[in-house]
């Protein structure tokens, strides 16, 4: 009999799935599987809608045949089936995917990545088989027919017998190689999980015949092993289940079959939407956090599937960056589920269901936040973070969506509070929302600028992350309050410039001594009990210097440093003292105190040897 050629499209995709370097070849079982189940269904709904047929739900079933032999395994349905013409059009061209083979002609570096997200349907069983044979008769027709392909040469259509009605795919599996072993794909516990894996959830039964073993009759000491057929597929999905019908344990063993981690989750969030675009979601926020969560690996998404189908285990359009750390599913049978169908429309439904995703997150989170105070500061010590980078990354962008779900540690009771808590405990007569950054909170606590705030008996948030002082820089304000940095310069009223005239020579000398380290020296009025401090102005912090000093391309980052000094401080007179009648005294007394404020900062002393050889000289 001639062979018949595929189409060119088809002939390429043939190629790439015959030489598919792709990892998970084991898909092609997932692809047979769901389009057996998607006969089957036309087939039911057919059956339902002709009163005149006689049917029964048991007949509609998948059988998985290996047979380690043959090196065959068949993958067999009593779905709708295929007449001849069906499967000239449908197993000998792509027609349908034209949006496919675009891709693969212009991006072919990509084709791991479409084999992977998607699937390529029928075609991918080529990955590990020589040889496809297909049998097929179709619902009301008398005749059964068999396509037959090696993949390379084109294909053959011949008549064949065949009684029931349905399609029988059987593969020859390749020979394993030294590189690629395809003998797996003939033993049944690796069918067994493959079906779990994969299909668990696909409505009808996928049938096998598995090897069992029991007492023997006359020796019950003794076993025996036996073959029976058994449904290895789940058929109902946790998340197509009520809600009141499951317990805490359904939903933590689910956490754990799913490998998402192997703590208990700290929120199940599972939720049905129906309107434009249906879906069912069943999504956990972990208790603890993954151990590669702050790395490159770390590969954030959500598994998605189509009508119980699986279609790939990472949709990273389903989660923004900010949720990454929330693990689960979306399924929606509006999703198609392979990439031939538009591709276009596709991605505007995930965008969709990706925004009421986030936005159902957000509202658990605050709901958390309101009921389960305990639980929300748990989440928030371990993904607080990722949530602080939402606020500041893409130039704020998703700041006013984040901002509620802040928290930060609190002066007065150093613990964890919100925004909207700081503004509920502010003075009447407070302009601003404080904060100090620092490496912990004990050392915040000591910081010489803080002293006025406290005295004043404002709270101050105390910022020990690297990210929280960007994100409070984003977010400028709260509820129209600004936020300030206790270390900045222009906190409270500036003293009068003519008070500053009194001292103006003493600090015109000490700047001079200090040279460009710093662009002024002045009176303080933040400092209660300590002499001297350094502060910040303009756009860039002393913290935030530190930060982007350890950043590459970060040259010439630079804050204004200004030098504070407490004229009220008994220190001050020895100031006006030695100015009088010891200017090279003075010259070491501004070195000390500058390097002294430099400590307190955190920040390194530029030239400890000098500072050492001041103070010893002071003490002499
Ligand atoms: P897709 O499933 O995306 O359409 P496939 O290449 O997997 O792409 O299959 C092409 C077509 O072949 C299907 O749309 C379906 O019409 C038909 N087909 C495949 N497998 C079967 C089957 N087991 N029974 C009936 N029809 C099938």
């Amino acid at each position: 009999m001639a062979k018949k050629q595929f189409k060119a499209e088809s002939k390429r995709l043939l190629d790439i799935m015959i030489n598919s370097i792709y990892t998970h070849k084991e898909i092609f079982l997932r692809e047979l599987i769901s389009n057996a189940s998607d006969a089957l269904d036309k087939r039911h709904y057919r059956l339902l809608t002709d009163k005149k047929k006689k049917y029964s739900k048991k007949d509609l079933l998948i059988r998985i045949i290996p047979d380690k032999d043959k090196r065959t395994l068949t993958i067999s349905d009593t779905g709708l089936g295929m007449n001849k013409q069906e499967l000239e059009e449908n197993l000998g061209t792509i027609a349908k995917s034209g949006s496919l083979a675009f891709k693969l002609e212009n991006n072919i570096k990509d084709k791991d990545n479409i084999i992977g997200q998607f699937g390529v349907g029928f075609y991918s069983s080529f990955m590990v088989s020589s040889k496809v044979i297909v049998i097929s008769k179709k619902e009301g027709e008398e005749k059964a027919y068999q396509w037959e392909s090696n993949g390379i040469d084109g294909y053959t259509i011949k008549e064949v017998d065949k009684k029931e009605i349905g399609t029988d795919i059987i593969l020859t599996v390749k020979d394993d190689t030294d590189e690629e072993k395809y003998s797996e794909y003939l033993e049944e516990y690796s069918l067994q999980s493959l079906v779990k894996k994969y299909s668990n959830f696909i409505k009808h039964p996928i049938i096998m015949k598995v090897t069992k073993s029991r007492p023997k009759k006359d020796n019950k000491d003794e076993y025996e092993t036996y073959e029976e057929e058994e449904t290895i597929n789940s058929m109902i999905p946790i998340w197509r289940r009520k809600k009141k019908d499951l317990k805490e344990e359904d939903y933590e063993n689910f956490y754990a079959e799913q490998k998402y981690g192997f703590d208990k989750p700290l929120k199940v969030i599972h939720t049905s939407v129906e309107g434009n675009i249906n879906y069912d979601a069943l999504l956990f926020i972990p208790n603890e956090l993954p151990f590669d969560f702050y790395t490159k690996d770390f590969e954030k998404g959500l598994a998605l599937y189509s009508s119980n189908v699986l279609i790939t285990e990472k949709c990273s359009e389903l989660v923004p960056e900010y949720f990454g750390f929330v693990k689960g599913l979306v399924d929606s049978p509006d999703v198609s589920l392979n990439i031939s169908r538009e591709m276009l429309q596709h991605d505007r439904q995930l965008q969709f269901i990706g925004k009421k995703i986030k936005d159902k997150i957000k509202k658990e989170l605050l709901e958390m936040l309101k009921e389960e105070r305990e639980k929300y500061e748990t989440f928030f010590k371990h993904f607080g973070r990722v949530i602080k980078y939402g606020v500041y990354s893409d130039w704020g962008t998703n700041k006013d969506f984040l901002k509620d779900l802040l928290m930060f540690y609190s002066s007065s009771e150093k613990t964890l509070i919100t925004l909207d808590e700081y503004l509920s405990k502010m003075k009447d007569d407070q302009k601003y929302i404080y904060y100090a950054t620092g490496e912990n909170l004990d050392i915040i606590d000591k910081l010489p600028q803080t002293e006025f705030a406290k005295e004043k008996d404002y709270e101050i948030l105390y910022l020990i992350e690297e990210i929280d002082e960007f994100a409070l820089k984003i977010l400028v304000s709260y509820q129209d309050k600004e936020f300030k940095s206790v270390s900045s310069g222009d906190i409270e009223e500036t003293k009068d410039e003519k008070e500053n005239v009194k001292y103006k020579e003493i600090f015109e000398f000490m700047q001079k001594e200090l040279n460009d380290k710093i662009t002024k020296v002045r009176e303080s009025t933040k400092l209660r009990t300590h002499p001297a401090c350094i502060t910040s102005e303009g756009g860039i912090s002393i913290e935030m210097e530190k930060v982007l000093k350890t950043m590459p391309n970060a040259n010439g980052v630079k804050t204004e440093k200004i030098l504070e000094i407490n004229t009220n401080h008994e220190l001050f007179k020895v100031i006006q003292g030695s100015y009088q009648d010891d200017k090279e005294k003075l010259k070491t007394i501004t070195n000390i105190l500058y390097n002294q404020s430099l400590l307190i900062e955190g920040l390194p002393v530029e030239d400890p040897v000098s500072y050492a050889n001041d103070i010893y000289r002071l003490i002499k």
